[in-house]
């Protein structure tokens, strides 16, 4: 299928079929050679051209699938954030600060998190942990002076004794109570006269939010404190004698909010609370407004799943404002501002890059001719093909399926040989594809055309698994935007889906980001014979390293740390992907116990007779080095 037939095919029109300049928050640009280029200065003629970086992996033998991270973009992300939050508070006089609180666990490598604790350092940012290994790790790391460590998730005595040892490690920490038993072992560790960390109450809030997180907030959610909860809560301290270490509110009401009105109606919300507690005498000192702040991955600007009908900007504003005009209205001193931005600052900073293997064709491009010699139903077929028109094409498309069913029958009663079923099957799918073409001319498609026409695709193999690499797709149909990262000044000329290399049928990928509607397939060029043809999948740095899964036993992938060095890409670290041994361990297959199994195989067989030890020894170490190779397609 033609998609684009122009008089050239330039990069600008590709920026634009892709959707870069919705989605790409100017840091990814089409060069004028078709490559993809990162441009951390958001200034296009200094980007770095990502098939670069990718030739220069593979002369290191570090081959697709891998995926990129840039650190720069991590930098840009954090100090946008505290720009927008910095000017709301200049342009509001609000007279406390912000902080950014990353929270780990929507990206816990630690090269990510240690670079966005260097790239935050002078906004004080400090890390949310939501569990006490992710305390463990924040512990371990350089936090800026003051900046807090807050502690969401269920917490024991075990998970408080953790945080009170990391108050004697010197960081600064407050528990956030999320349910009432955990007072009980706040109360306790307080008796034991061990450190004791602030302690702050994630308020369940009435406001909901909006998009596919939202039940993470509401009167039905399952973390905060019910208005009754928190009232007991505040007794129940003041009698342990604890009133003193409560400094903080919370709430968080789900990630990527698409509709700002949820964001402004929830801090009103939390900023009356907090207000009334500041009545009541608690010296509440922080407001923490949660994560939730999105990402625009479909560059439409509405409150799509996909999107966010806000700015960062625009959020900065109003979180702020809002706090500003509730504190004034109760005449409360305001607090100082914490944001557990996880999507906002990381999502942009990895993408997943991947060779595509092959195509498995929605229409044979050469179907075999059709002589006169075949059974009548094959003709049949041949003649609605040759004679299908806009004007009786549905009716065609009708007899046609009419035709492939005989076909079928007479096949299955061995009536019908091969070479005609395989041109039979070639005739109906030429009709079909030309049904869905003459349907288009009508004003309204039917539904069985379009249902059609999405089995008409092509599907490109791409060597990657989307349970391990993108598992938010395959769990929650979130999209990413996908582009091939050359070839951008070619027009492509096929329109396909993707399906990875397990052998599931849910790894695939059938929708795609419009700015308009969600697409079903994606406009790419053809392959060509001993080329590779390499597609990004974008936007991926939020919760999909960690979430993935081994279906199939495929591993971590290959990963490369890029920095943009005056439009040239400067390979600062690589690490190498799982080989095969790593993921079978997981699953009880010790490296050490499958070689003494296959050993003992061949063994016996040599005692027998039936094999050289030569040859015994070769296969092992075949076997040795085959366990010690990439998961993927090599
Ligand atoms: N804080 C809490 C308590 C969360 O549960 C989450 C994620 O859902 C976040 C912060 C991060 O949210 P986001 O990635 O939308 O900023």
């Amino acid at each position: 299928m033609n998609v684009y037939v122009t008089e050239r095919f330039t990069a600008a029109h590709a920026a634009e079929l892709y959707g870069l300049d919705g989605w790409g928050n100017g840091y990814l640009a089409v060069r004028e050679d078709g490559h993809l280029v990162v441009t951390p200065q958001r200034e296009p003629s200094e980007g770095a051209s990502v098939l670069e970086v990718i030739q220069e992996l593979a002369s290191r033998n570090v081959r697709t699938p891998v995926l990129l991270r840039f650190p720069q973009l991590l930098e840009a992300q954090v100090e946008r954030l505290c720009r927008a939050f910095g000017n709301a508070i200049r342009e509001y006089e609000y007279g406390e600060p912000y902080a950014p609180v990353f929270p780990i666990k929507v990206n816990q490598q630690r090269s990510v998190v240690e670079q966005l604790l260097r790239s935050g350092w002078a906004h004080g940012l400090g890390l949310e942990v939501g569990s006490r290994p992710e305390l463990m790790a924040a512990a371990s790391l350089p936090t800026p002076p003051n900046a807090l460590i807050v502690c969401n998730g269920f917490k024991d005595a075990e998970y408080l004794g953790s945080a009170s040892l990391a108050v004697r490690l010197g960081k600064r920490v407050v528990v956030v109570v999320e349910k009432p038993f955990e007072l009980g072992a706040i109360v306790n560790l307080a008796a034991t006269g061990r450190e004791m960390p602030l302690i702050g109450f994630r308020l369940r809030l009435q406001a909901r939010g909006a998009g596919m997180w939202e039940k993470s907030g509401g009167v039905a959610s399952k973390f905060g404190l019910t208005t009754l909860q928190l009232l007991r809560a505040l007794e129940m301290l003041e009698a342990a004698g604890l009133k003193d270490r409560v400094k903080l509110l919370h709430f968080h009401i789900g990630s990527q909010i698409t509709d700002i009105r949820k964001i402004k109606t929830a801090v009103r919300e939390a900023t009356q609370i907090y207000a009334k507690l500041r009545h009541l005498g608690w010296e509440v000192g922080y407001l923490d407004v949660g994560g939730g702040l999105g990402i625009d991955y479909d560059g439409s600007r509405t409150s799509s799943d996909a999107s966010v009908n806000y700015s960062m900007q625009e959020y900065a504003n109003d979180v702020v404002f809002g706090i500003k005009e509730v504190c004034e209205q109760q005449e409360v001193p305001p607090p100082a501002i914490l944001s557990e931005s996880g999507r906002a600052l990381v999502a942009y900073h990895s993408m997943l890059v991947t060779d595509v293997r092959g195509t498995i064709a929605g229409i044979e491009p050469h179907p075999p001719e059709v002589d006169g010699s075949e059974h009548e139903v094959v003709l049949n077929l041949a003649e609605a093909d040759r004679t299908i028109t806009v004007k009786n094409y549905r009716e065609f498309y009708h007899d046609a399926i009419e035709y492939r069913d005989q076909m079928y029958s007479l096949f299955n009663l061995g009536l019908l040989g091969l070479p005609e079923r395989a041109k039979g099957e070639c005739l109906f799918w030429s009709i079909a594809s030309k049904a869905v073409r003459f349907s288009k001319s009508a004003k309204f498609v039917a539904e069985e055309f379009l249902e059609l026409e999405s089995k008409l695709h092509d599907k490109y193999i791409c060597n990657f698994s989307v349970f391990q690499s993108l598992p938010d797709h395959w769990a929650l149909d979130q999209l990413f935007p996908v582009t091939p990262i050359h070839r951008l000044n070619e027009s492509p000329n096929r329109k396909a889906q993707l399906v990875d290399i397990t052998c599931d049928s849910d790894g695939e990928v059938q929708k795609f980001v419009d700015q308009r509607e969600i697409k079903e397939a994606i406009e790419l060029h053809s392959l060509i014979e001993g080329e590779p043809y390499y597609l990004a999948f974008l936007l991926i740095g939020a919760y999909q390293d960690t979430m993935g899964d081994m279906h199939n036993l495929f591993g971590r992938v290959h990963e490369a740390e890029v920095l943009v060095d005056a439009g040239r890409p400067v390979i600062r670290s690589v690490r190498t992907g799982e080989v095969a041994a790593e993921t079978m361990t997981a699953f009880g297959y010790r490296e050490k116990e499958l070689i003494a199994s296959i050993d003992a195989g061949l063994r016996d067989k040599v005692e027998r007779g039936e094999l050289a030890e030569r040859d015994a020894r070769r296969l092992l170490a075949d076997y040795r080095e085959r366990l010690r190779r990439y998961t993927y397609l090599g």
